[in-house]
């Protein structure tokens, strides 16, 4: 999985990425087996996680609209207990949110002890989609690169472990996606007509996001550039890295307050 990652100070251009990659898979079935296993992990080494009350972890996930964000969380996550997962889904800001920092409405949904909180788009919205549409001026965003690098690294500090994955679909595939979504009547409801004009905005989108991953992949909070064309893949790549991060914390049940070893409930 290394393969996605990106390390500090590499320049990603996301056009030479690939988006259609199926690593050593060659078959859907076979991939499905294998993210099925680590789900299973998965949901073990949750229930660790909050056993031991330890660590936290954010998980932020960006893409274009039809990356299926929203799927991704759905099959990575299923049958993990939901108590100890919430997913916060950033919409627009309100006009409460607009009068405050772009994080005050992001830290207030971090993670706490025992915790996982999934991002379904983020504070990277501040240096993508408002800068692509000009909702501030450059003087406003570019310091946001910084301030974000500094943001994530006192999350880090204080006990926050944080992954951070671009699901990175083409933009035929993204045209598929959205025309399904005109088809099929169970999804419609998703199709929001401002769509296309974003989807128009593709190649600045492209250098936005390629931009801000290589300005804030930092040891401390890690971006993946996960490839989405096959969905099946994408879900096999995220829980992997999920499933190895949280493996690697080498956690264990806590020691019970006292000795009750041979106690017998009457
Ligand atoms: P969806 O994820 O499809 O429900 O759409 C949410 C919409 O909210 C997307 O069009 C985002 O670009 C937009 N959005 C999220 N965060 C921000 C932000 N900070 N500023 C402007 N638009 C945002
Ligand atoms: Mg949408």
């Amino acid at each position: 999985m290394d393969a996605y990652r990106i390390d500090q100070g590499t320049k990603v251009i996301l056009d030479d990425r690939m988006a259609d990659d199926t690593g050593e898979f060659s078959s859907k079935s076979e991939a499905k087996k294998e993210t099925g296993r680590l789900n299973e992990r998965l949901q073990d080494l949750q229930d660790l996680l909050w056993a031991e009350h330890q660590h936290r972890v954010l998980l932020v996930l960006q893409g274009m609209d039809a990356s299926g964000k929203d799927s991704a969380v759905r099959h990575v996550f299923a049958g993990v207990n939901p108590a100890g997962v919430k997913v916060i889904s950033f919409k627009a800001p309100t006009p409460e949110e607009l009068a405050h920092d772009y994080l005050w409405r992001i830290h207030r949904h971090v993670p706490g002890d025992g915790e996982i909180a999934v991002f379904n788009r983020s504070h990277y919205e501040d240096v993508g989609v408002v800068r692509v549409k000009q909702l501030v001026p450059e003087s406003v965003w570019r310091p946001r690169f910084e301030q974000i690098n500094a943001f994530e690294k006192m999350l880090a500090e204080e006990g926050t472990i944080i992954l951070k994955f671009f699901l990175h679909i083409s933009k035929d595939e993204q045209r598929k996606q959205l025309q399904e979504r005109l088809d099929d009547p169970t999804k419609r409801w998703k199709f929001n007509p401002g769509d296309l004009a974003e989807r128009a905005r593709w190649d600045d989108y492209m250098a936005a996001y390629g931009e801000a991953i290589s300005t804030t992949s930092t040891p401390w909070a890690p971006w993946y550039v996960v490839p989405t064309n096959h969905r099946w893949y994408r879900d096999y790549v995220l829980s992997s890295v999920i499933v190895a991060t949280l493996d690697g914390l080498k956690m264990s049940y806590p020691e019970p307050l006292e000795e009750l070893e041979g106690v017998v409930v009457k």
